[in-house]
């Protein structure tokens, strides 16, 4: 569909860039806190949510940390288990369920079913280390009411109760173990972009532009920011004036980070991992599947590439994937450029860039390993979960572009780091998001915590306290301690979801 091209609404108070799930999040939430609000959103694709945020492009899962093993690494101190990272993760996940229960409640999205299904989470392992690990990971998870319900098991036949294709011809004796939690959920975040951005562009002072790229942010002469787009049909430039802007490019906010003039974009760099999934195309064992299974990532290799057999709906369909399989390219986005890499290279973040390259050799030598693996190989990795897997059952599908962070660190050197992180002007008038896990499943979160920081004074007045409260009313609290607004936030999400 070609659309027509709307013109620049000279002057806004808001200007989001990219119509990905972090913009159309922060756009509903502005445009509930104030409806008077004046937004521009500009896109350089001629969709919503077709770049991370489309369901093909990520793993879907609703990140509450209960099974991805990432999430709880092992400190090098003690050899305990560290909980907290899973605790925060857990805890924005419920905002955000909180947020799309009022979106429904609302009538603002369609049947919650369209984009969020109620899946199991699993862990499983092999090998009498992982199984220790997995042990006492549980063990201490759910001395956590967060984690509660979370269920262990060695014995196969449960586990072939959860996941019968992990354990069809499992003939290997290797002792295995399994956790569960019954309430993890497949989230179609591109589904949900696209109806929030639907719905932003039909409320009044809203404008959304398409194939607009945005290639510049100044500083405006009267004040607030000037917002420099080329038209990507015909090539025209127009700019218009915003008194907040908020990058949320995904992978390209790094190059409008570094064009905007403010002292926060220093020292900040991006390292690309593009992903590939493999897709089955038998319907029998799609059929077989219905878990999101997450192992252990193999020595050497980043948090990110976890493998997980994921069952997930989209448009409609059950699919089965594994991986994420990572690559290396030179874009930011996947549909970006292959100088993206180059283009990102400035004098403040040169000394970042290099040394963190430098201390990443593993990681460097564990892509060039995944770029040369053949059908065969990626087919042998998931055989490991799926004993059944035949080459011909499965095909590849390319996944999404990440663009790992790589920030100054204490000794003002390099580190690459595998989070999301926002970035906000001392002044609030800009705020830029990077990174990419847990990504879209703590955007309601992300959002709570950058409003405060771009709208202070109106984030203090009663009436914004009071939506804000509508919107999440578990935001602020600490839910590992309230053991009854837990519970009661779960089953009214629950309810409202439709999980
Ligand atoms: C392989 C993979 C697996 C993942 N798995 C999960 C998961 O299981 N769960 C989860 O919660 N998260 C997951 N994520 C992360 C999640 O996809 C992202 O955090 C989220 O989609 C980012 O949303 P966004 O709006 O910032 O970016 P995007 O969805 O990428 O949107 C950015 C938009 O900006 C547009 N744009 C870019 N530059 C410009 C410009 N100059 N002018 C105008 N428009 C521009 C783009 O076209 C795009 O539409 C995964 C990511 C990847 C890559």
């Amino acid at each position: 569909m070609t659309r027509a091209i709307i013109p620049l609404v000279p002057e806004t108070d808001v200007a989001l860039v990219g119509a990905g799930i972090m913009s159309a999040t922060l756009g509903l939430m502005l445009k509930e806190l104030n409806p008077d609000i004046t937004i521009q959103i500009f896109e350089r694709l001629d969709e919503p949510g077709m770049e991370s945020s489309d369901a093909w492009n990520n793993a879907g899962t609703g990140h509450a940390a209960f099974c991805e093993l990432n999430y709880t690494p092992i400190l090098k101190s003690d050899g305990s288990i560290d909980t907290k990272k899973a605790a925060k993760i857990c805890q924005d996940f419920e905002i955000s369920r909180e947020f799309w229960s009022y979106l429904v409640e609302k009538n603002y999205v369609k049947d919650p079913a369209t984009f969020i299904r109620q899946v199991p989470h699993l862990s499983f392992v092999w090998g009498e280390e992982n199984v220790g690990f997995l042990k006492k990971r549980h063990a201490k998870m759910t001395e956590n009411i967060l984690f509660r319900g979370m269920q262990y098991t060695e014995d196969r036949s449960q586990i072939e109760q959860w996941a019968p294709l992990i354990m069809k011809n499992r003939n290997s004796d290797a002792p295995i173990a399994a956790t569960s939690m019954a309430i993890g959920t497949d989230v179609n975040f591109g589904e949900l972009t696209r109806q929030l951005i639907r719905k932003l562009d039909s409320m009044p002072g809203v404008t959304v532009h398409y194939n607009i790229d945005v290639y510049d942010i100044d500083p405006h002469k009267q004040g607030g920011w000037k917002v420099e787009t080329q038209n990507l049909l015909n090539g025209i430039k127009a700019d218009c004036r915003a008194r907040f802007v908020f990058l949320g490019a995904g992978g390209a906010t790094l190059h409008l980070l570094k064009d905007a003039e403010i002292e926060e974009r220093k020292g900040y760099g991006g390292f690309p991992v593009s992903g590939l999934w493999l897709k089955c195309k038998n319907p029998e064992l799609i059929e077989m599947h219905n878990a999101k299974v997450y192992g252990k990532a193999t020595v050497g290799s980043p948090p990110m590439s976890v493998p997980h057999v994921d069952t997930r709906m989209i448009n409609g369909k059950k699919e089965l994937l594994f991986g994420p399989f990572a690559g290396f390219s030179m874009r930011f986005l996947k549909t970006g450029s292959q100088l993206d890499l180059a283009k990102s290279f400035r004098l403040d973040n040169m000394v970042p860039m290099i040394s963190a390259g430098l201390s990443n050799i593993p990681l460097t030598t564990y892509l060039i390993k995944q770029v040369r693996l053949t059908h065969k190989d990626r087919v042998k990795s998931l055989q490991e979960y799926v004993p059944v897997a035949r080459l011909e059952d499965w095909e590849l599908q390319k996944a999404g572009q990440r663009v790992q962070v790589i920030k100054k660190d204490e000794g003002r050197k390099g580190k690459l780091e595998f989070g999301t992180e926002a970035i906000v002007s001392s002044d609030g008038s800009v705020a830029a998001l990077l990174g990419a896990s847990p990504g879209a499943s703590t955007a309601a979160a992300i959002m709570f915590g950058i409003l405060p920081k771009c709208f202070p004074k109106e984030s203090k007045a009663d009436a914004w306290q009071s939506k804000l409260k509508e919107m999440a009313p578990s935001w602020g609290v600490d839910l590992t301690k309230e053991e009854s607004q837990l519970a009661a936030t779960r089953s009214r999400t629950t309810r409202t979801l439709k999980l």
